[in-house]
């Protein structure tokens, strides 16, 4: 039995961990889940949106699985996401990509890792006015944070026989601070003779995933050229509706979907649960739970390669729950 922190968040985040947790459970996984609310709905039962009681949970258990956490808007309000990978030092934000069979989009032969570091950049949130007229944002970069996030690609890809890695960067312009993530980047990589090594200028990279994505295998970036990266990976494989995510730490990892609270369809049952359930695949995974990862990865493939039980971004008309227990009734076969 694994017990699990589960956040089922806000939006449409309890309809999409709630087929989840019906997909896991039809998997025959055994999971105790240790329920905790953070983000919106915590703000309004506790006053704050990310309770200490939550966070104790993770570290108790290891392992959580999140569904999206809306940013109340207004003064005050940093992003609940960027908090909890910095509580809890998630430095590793790992987004797979990959085409399916069934789901239309403008590749067929896809199947790419953007591992993104996780815990500085500009999403330290160090802002300040320079009077009325200028803002200032400070972008931070450490030889400890890209060692670190440079070592886990390497160790990632001989893991998970990945053949190369490159290394995204703008050392041609902030030569200090992304000069110090290439150089980083470029020292790891010689102790992993058996991984192919590259780098690529972020805006050549985003032209090149565009028109040879297949070209690519593991990308490693800082935290702000990750984030936007993939995203337009998710593009290109069909949308944000497939997206898994992991964040991951030494001690803990957050498994969640890429995309956010989609809150225009909040309670409506309609929106695509798969990249939930992908991320809970990584999650097994991450718990050594391989076998039953396949099984429920085989059975979305084939929901949606018949494409009769698809949510609407697949051109289908099923809702959340339905896609979910098309999967649930394969794996029951
Ligand atoms: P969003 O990802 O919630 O939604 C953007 C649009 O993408 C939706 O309107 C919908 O058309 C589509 N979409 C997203 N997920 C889908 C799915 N599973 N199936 C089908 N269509 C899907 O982005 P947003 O509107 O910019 O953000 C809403 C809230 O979510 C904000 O408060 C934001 O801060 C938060 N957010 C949270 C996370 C997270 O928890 N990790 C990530 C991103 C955004």
């Amino acid at each position: 039995m694994h017990r699990i922190t589960l956040i089922p968040g806000d939006g449409t985040g309890p309809e999409i961990t709630r087929a989840a947790v019906m997909v896991l459970e039809a998997a025959g996984v055994k999971i105790d889940w240790d329920v905790k609310e953070a983000g919106e709905k915590a703000l309004q039962s506790t006053g704050e949106v990310l309770p200490e009681d939550v966070i104790n949970s993770i570290k108790r258990c290891k392992v959580a699985l999140k569904g999206p956490l809306t940013t109340p808007l207004g003064a005050g309000f940093r992003s609940v996401n960027v908090a909890l990978r910095k509580k809890l030092n998630l430095y590793a934000n790992v987004r797979p990509v990959k085409t399916y069979r069934g789901v239309e989009s403008r590749y067929d032969n896809i199947d790419l890792v953007v591992i993104r570091e996780n815990t500085e950049d500009l999403y330290g949130g160090i802002e300040h006015m320079v009077g009325d007229g200028a803002a200032e944002s400070i972008k931070i970069i450490t030889r400890k944070a890209s060692e670190r996030i440079v070592r886990f690609a390497f160790e990632y890809s001989r893991l998970h026989k990945r053949k190369k890695v490159t290394a995204v960067h703008k050392a041609n312009i902030m030569k200090l601070s992304d000069g110090l993530f290439l150089q980083v980047a470029k020292e790891v990589a010689s102790q992993y003779p058996d991984i192919e090594f590259e780098d690529k200028i972020v805006d050549n990279m985003a032209m090149q995933l565009v028109l040879k994505p297949e070209q690519y295998d593991v990308l490693v970036t800082p935290n702000l050229y990750g984030d936007i990266l993939s995203d337009l990976c998710a593009g290109l494989v069909g949308g944000l509706g497939l997206a898994p995510g992991a964040n991951i730490g030494d001690e803990v990892a957050v498994f969640e979907p890429v995309h956010g609270s989609a809150p225009k369809y909040a309670g409506l049952n309609k929106i695509n649960p798969m990249a939930i359930i992908l991320s809970s695949t990584l999650m097994l995974r991450h718990i050594k739970e391989e076998e039953t990862a396949t099984r429920i990865e085989e059975a979305l493939s084939e929901v949606l390669s018949e494409g009769k039980h698809v949510t609407y971004d697949l051109g289908g008309s099923a809702t959340t729950s339905e896609m979910a227990e098309a999967i649930c009734q394969k794996l029951r076969n």
